[in-house]
């Protein structure tokens, strides 16, 4: 099964993929967090994603697509994964879905996120994320906050904020978003595959209650 999480920054891709996979057993692929690993390595593909993502913009696609086209020849993903963050451009999308049809495979569900701006930017600059790379966990400091402020009820770890996590880039990440990736809404549409859900405080419609909807739907064999 190969699931895409697609929306804004901010709408709870990272958390609702996190969930899926312990749920579903399918592995999450996020290429943000790809771009981060390499950025705390030193890399010179960390140094590259990094002169991009602190501006709030699109690392280039062909770099993008060469490390997805790779992962998705390992074997720990061959009976599924829910890519987390890609694809974020039509031609992302398009060499995707080539990628895949040369493996018979095909996008099956592509889940679409969607959050009022204001709570977006509200829910950014207050989250916090475990710094053990094998475990990632996601808090908000007023939300969602750990048993122990700053670190991780999971593993122990020490929780940080990501370096883009900021007022002024979250608005940069939601201005390149609208205009690279909200395209891939009708792209996706049009092929019979988009779900959308509203993640809102607002409506009380949360990551979890997503996450709990498309468990079900999926075990019931409902797309
Ligand atoms: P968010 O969705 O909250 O912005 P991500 O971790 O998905 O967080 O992405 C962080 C940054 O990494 C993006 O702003 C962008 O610079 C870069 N990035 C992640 N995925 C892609 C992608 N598919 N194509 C280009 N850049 C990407
Ligand atoms: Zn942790």
């Amino acid at each position: 099964m190969i699931i895409i999480m697609l929306g804004a920054p901010g709408t709870g891709k990272g958390t609702v993929a996190g969930m899926l996979e312990e749920r579903l057993g399918i592995k999450q692929v996020s290429t943000g967090d790809i771009f981060r690993k390499n950025i705390q390595e030193g890399t010179e593909l960390g140094k590259l994603a990094d002169s991009y993502m602190s501006k709030g913009e699109l690392v280039p696609d062909d770099v993008t697509i060469n490390i997805v086209a790779d992962r998705l020849e390992k074997p720990d993903v061959q009976k599924g994964i829910i890519l987390d963050g890609f694809p974020r451009t039509v031609a992302q999308a398009e060499a995707l879905d080539t990628i895949l049809s040369n493996k018979g495979k095909k996008v099956d569900m592509v889940l679409n996120l969607i959050t009022p701006e204001e709570e977006i930017i509200e829910r950014v600059v207050s989250r916090r994320v475990c710094s053990n790379p094998e475990c990632k966990t996601i808090y908000n400091v007023i939300m969602n906050p750990p048993k122990q402020e700053g670190i991780c009820d999971k593993c122990g770890s020490h929780l940080v904020q990501r370096q883009d996590d900021n007022e002024e880039t979250i608005k940069a990440r939601i201005r390149t978003y609208m205009e690279q990736t909200s395209p891939l809404v009708e792209y996706y549409k049009t092929k019979g595959v988009l779900r959308t859900e509203e993640v809102s405080q607002r409506i009380n419609h949360l990551g979890k209650d997503v996450a709990d909807e498309v468990e079900r739907d999926i075990k019931n064999n409902i797309l």
